[in-house]
């Protein structure tokens, strides 16, 4: 960092705090400096574990909301759809669902469930302008491109009265974690809780971000967190200790945002949900 970048997101000033990441003051973006290459990062191996087995609780929440707020259905893009398993649990829905995956090998699974599959990043995949009834990005802000310009593609790729939900990773949990992880504090246990990516976005980011793309009514709260532990992270804690602390964790934090009214969303994940106002598809 020469001292001249100014954050990606809201063009605020940034100051390295955790660990040499550069953070912005403003919205409090933490993001590893340097070009990215927005090349998905997935960990061999651990695919099925992490996209079939521990998101299908997260997928059917998803697909609760969307049927609840768009009840007639209709196009969905799912934005990073691995091998199409929220495609799948869409279509069964009765959604037209087609996706954007960047990984080879993932997008041929997507593909050979029957699913239409661009291999673009959503910014320069050329999609119709108004297409989509809805669009679900799960944990992909955090490694894209550019973020900023990904979420303006989304609202311009949304139908009036259109919704975007999104699932991503609270730096507001993992940045204060992985200072205590850089400290030690882990080190006996082998764990490694903390999830850092290109982007690690608070719930302040996410919303300017948002909101700088059009989108309104935006709702931010706490995710449930996986089931089991599929990344590994608790290492000697094992499987059902990990789970545990996380249940825990995820209880307390729900406990925070009831007394602070929404107002505060320390769980170590966050659902957002906006929607592009019907009164604004009307006007560039
Ligand atoms: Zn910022």
């Amino acid at each position: 960092m020469t001292g001249k970048e100014l954050c990606p997101i809201c063009g605020g000033p940034l100051a390295i705090k955790y660990a040499g990441l550069p953070e912005c003051g403003r919205c409090g973006l933490a993001f590893r400096a340097g070009r990215y290459s927005g090349e998905p990062a997935y960990e061999p191996g651990l695919e099925d574990a992490i996209y079939s087995g521990a998101k299908t609780v997260l997928f059917r929440g998803a697909l609760d909301f969307l049927g609840a707020a768009a009840p007639r259905g209709g196009r969905l893009l799912d934005i990073g759809c691995a091998g199409g398993e929220l495609l799948k649990a869409a279509a069964a829905r009765g959604w037209l669902a087609e996706g954007i995956e960047l990984d080879p090998a993932l997008a041929a699974k997507a593909l050979a469930l029957g699913f239409k599959v661009y291999p673009r990043p959503v910014e320069e995949a050329g999609l119709e302008t108004g297409a989509y009834d809805a669009v679900t990005v799960f944990e992909v802000f955090c490694v894209m491109d550019k973020p900023a310009a990904a979420a303006a593609e989304i609202y311009r790729l949304l139908k009036p009265g259109g919704i975007v939900y999104i699932r991503d990773f609270n730096a507001a949990f993992h940045l204060p974690l992985y200072r205590l992880e850089l400290a030690g504090f882990f080190g006996f246990l082998g764990a490694s809780p903390s999830v850092l990516h290109n982007f690690n976005f608070r719930a302040g980011t996410l919303r300017l971000m948002l909101e700088r793309a059009g989108l309104r009514d935006i709702v931010i709260r706490n995710s449930r967190p996986t089931e089991g532990d599929p990344y590994g992270t608790g290492g000697r804690l094992g499987v059902f200790l990990a789970v545990a602390l996380k249940i825990l964790y995820y209880t307390l934090a729900q406990a925070l945002w009831f007394v602070t009214f929404g107002r505060v969303c320390a769980g170590s994940s966050l659902i957002v949900t906006a929607r592009k106002w019907p009164s604004d598809g009307h006007s560039p």
